[in-house]
């Protein structure tokens, strides 16, 4: 059997190179030549503790699900025109048999897998079958330095979704990694009045500065949290003006956090959840980076090829000046 080359971790801090099966394109597939991978949070929590929250890795897994490459095979039903074609790779796999994914809500399928995610391999190999509607075709405008950042884009602008509208309105954002950093983008080229973000880095409230965010007080009629850190998502909620929305877009990083819920009842916010991306998410992101509405560059600190991804892993882990690292295969 014909075998890609890749990395898959075995346990905490046990990466190694290895082959995986490359399997045919089936029926609405097309294969992906990964050309680029950028690393998340979520594949260094794989990486530092062999877990991310209650998923465990239990065998060895490729890991990686921001990426984009070339369109090498296209399967039974599919063009055979896309060959050829650069894609940014949309990483989830919802069932699209329940009622969420047949209602278009396919991001909240209870099915739903995501490549990257144990025991599901990811996109640090030579290619990823995909279904052909998951792979976004890219312009030329979007070169292959940024390409692989629309994923996280993509989650930015599904939060802006959520959190709409923001035309006008006071938006706090709270944490400034590179999903704060482009929900900050996102929410300037959306018409915000202004977007105040907070973390506790320097260095990210730096790069927060150059992109536009400002310093200020509440009330905010809208706040993202893209920290998950339960005291950032508390003081959030405690800034909000009445009305006012609070989106839950990183992880919460306990399952019950305390939160002001008598605050939320007297003056009305709306409490909304917030999951990878929903339908039009990717092509949003991408008309946005190809228009250069968002600065995909300023977020890229470092880059490695594939048989650098475990040193790319401790950098992004030990060095807090990382925004986002890139594998370039
Ligand atoms: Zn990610
Ligand atoms: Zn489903």
């Amino acid at each position: 059997m014909t075998q890609d080359k890749a990395v898959l971790l075995h346990g905490a801090r046990d990466l190694r190179a290895g082959r995986v099966p490359r399997g045919e394109a089936g029926p609405g597939q097309v294969r992906v030549a990964v050309r680029g991978v950028g690393l998340c949070g979520s594949d260094l929590h794989y990486f530092a503790d062999g877990r991310n929250g209650t998923n465990v890795v239990r065998a060895p897994t490729v890991l990686g699900h921001e990426g984009f490459g070339v369109i090498t095979e296209t399967g039974p039903g599919v063009p055979g025109d896309r060959l050829g074609e650069r894609v940014a790779i949309e990483p989830a796999a919802p069932c699209l048999r329940c009622a969420a994914c047949l209602s278009g809500r396919y991001n909240v399928c209870p099915n739903h897998t995501c490549l990257g995610s144990p025991p599901t391999h990811g996109l640090l190999r030579e290619s990823a079958l995909v279904p052909a509607q998951f792979a976004h075709p890219l312009p030329d405008s979007v070169p292959d330095e940024v390409a692989s950042l629309i994923e996280p884009l993509a989650v930015a602008t599904w939060a802006l979704d959520r959190g709409a509208p923001v035309a006008g309105r006071r938006v706090l954002v709270t944490g400034a990694g590179p999903i704060g950093l482009l929900v900050l983008q996102a929410a300037r080229a959306h018409g915000a009045a202004e977007v105040v973000v907070t973390d506790l880095s320097p260095e990210r409230l730096r790069a927060a500065a150059a992109l536009g965010a400002t310093t200020g007080e509440g009330p905010f009629d809208v706040a993202f949290d893209c920290s998950g850190a339960p005291p950032a998502i508390r003081s959030a909620a405690s800034a909000l003006a009445p009305g006012g929305t609070l989106v839950l877009v990183g992880v919460p990083g306990e399952p019950e956090p305390a939160f002001p819920l008598q605050l939320v009842q007297r003056y009305e916010f709306d409490i909304r959840g917030c999951f990878r991306y929903g339908p039009g998410a990717f092509a949003t992101a991408i008309a946005w980076a190809a228009d250069g509405r968002v600065d995909l560059a300023a977020l890229v600190t470092s880059r490695f090829s594939l048989d650098e991804t475990a040193a790319a892993l401790e950098a992004a882990l030990t060095d807090r000046s990382q925004l986002k690292v890139v594998i370039d295969l």
